[in-house]
């Protein structure tokens, strides 16, 4: 794993969230973007050499809902950035960890990801993501 390429954070009103992070960062996000595949809209504040994505449910069924029903706003995934994700895939999958897809899917920012059930990884989501060159 190369490095922490962003934190998640679960979010109920967008552009409340939007708006408090950018005072707190001090930037705006770089990119918004709505992902149909996960029911969420998220956006990216860049921070040195990291980012925060903020996601927020479309639906009800999204699993940003279900997260925030359960646990409330917070601290959603960590993600990890990878150079060969289906290498690293296997890799973990040798290790005992279950992971939450067979096959890598299109993430938000142009990433490919994997996400790593909290259960095997302590209570934390972790995800997996490589950069579609
Ligand atoms: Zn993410």
């Amino acid at each position: 794993m190369k490095k922490v390429e962003h934190i998640g954070i679960a979010v109920k009103n967008f552009s409340e969230a939007n708006g408090l992070y950018y005072k707190l960062l001090g930037a705006e996000p770089y990119k918004t973007e709505y992902v149909d595949s996960e029911g969420v809209n998220t956006s990216f504040f860049k921070v040195g050499d990291t980012k925060i994505e903020l996601l927020e449910a479309t639906n009800p069924d999204s699993a940003i809902a279900k997260f925030i029903e359960k646990r409330g706003e917070g601290i959603h995934h960590i993600a990890f950035e990878v150079e060969d994700i289906i290498a690293e895939m296997e890799r973990l999958k040798q290790e005992g960890f279950t992971l939450l897809n067979e096959q890598p899917k299109n993430g938000a920012d142009n990433k490919l990801v994997c996400f790593v059930h909290p259960k095997s990884a302590h209570g934390v989501l972790v995800e997996l993501t490589q950069e579609i060159k």
